[in-house]
């Protein structure tokens, strides 16, 4: 996965001389910052309602969102007798490392009443982690970039909206969602 750097160049100022002593441990608001990517999706009780609350907890936990796409009305996917889902995306800044971010956003989840269900099922949030820059990651818990990211349009189109450079198994994001079937999935506001 590769990103198209658009930050400006770093301006470097004078060179300073090397510290003669120990550099204490880094504080944690100095360790790199990664961007993240996490698709939300609810389709229980007031599910916009649901993904904004999402993100203010979030927020709140110390995840720094830098921007949030627009909200979705997608039909269920893998099972479809449930109601509609609401889904949208959002960028991040996180320290975190991988699992403890997933510990983070499961956390999020049980906090928000999010019960053991049938995958796929219906959930008042869901909050994944689509992926995180320059960590792939495979394991029992975690798989980065997330495994359906390029074949899901309700994934596709709100990440396009604030992610169209970012490239993912060779593909960009904005011309995999212009490629995919968008049936059935209609913007339908502002977050
Ligand atoms: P889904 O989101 O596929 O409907 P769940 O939210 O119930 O299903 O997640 C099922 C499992 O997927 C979780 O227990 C989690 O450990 C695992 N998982 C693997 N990769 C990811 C990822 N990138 N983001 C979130 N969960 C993941
Ligand atoms: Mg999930």
């Amino acid at each position: 996965m590769t990103w198209r750097n658009t930050s400006p160049p770093s301006k470097s100022g004078p060179k300073l001389p090397k510290p003669e002593v120990t550099q204490p441990e880094p504080k944690a608001d100095s360790l790199p910052r990664r961007r993240v990517g996490l698709g939300l999706g609810a389709n229980l009780g007031d599910p916009a309602a649901n993904l904004r609350r999402a993100v203010a907890l979030l927020r709140e936990a110390g995840l720094d969102i830098e921007a949030v796409s627009s909200l979705y009305r997608t039909k269920p996917w893998g099972v479809t007798d449930q109601p509609d889902f609401v889904n949208a995306c959002a960028l991040a800044r996180t320290a975190l490392e991988p699992l403890a971010l997933l510990d983070l956003v499961q956390a999020t989840e049980r906090a928000m009443g999010r019960r053991p269900t049938r995958r796929w099922g219906p959930r008042p949030i869901d909050i994944d982690l689509l992926f995180i820059e320059d960590a792939p990651w495979r394991d029992r818990r975690l798989t980065l970039p997330h495994e359906g990211l390029m074949q899901r349009a309700f994934v596709l189109l709100p990440l396009a909206e604030i992610a169209p450079d970012l490239v993912v198994g060779g593909a960009r994001v904005a011309d995999a969602a212009e490629a995919i079937d968008r049936s059935g999935i209609v913007r339908i506001g502002a977050f």
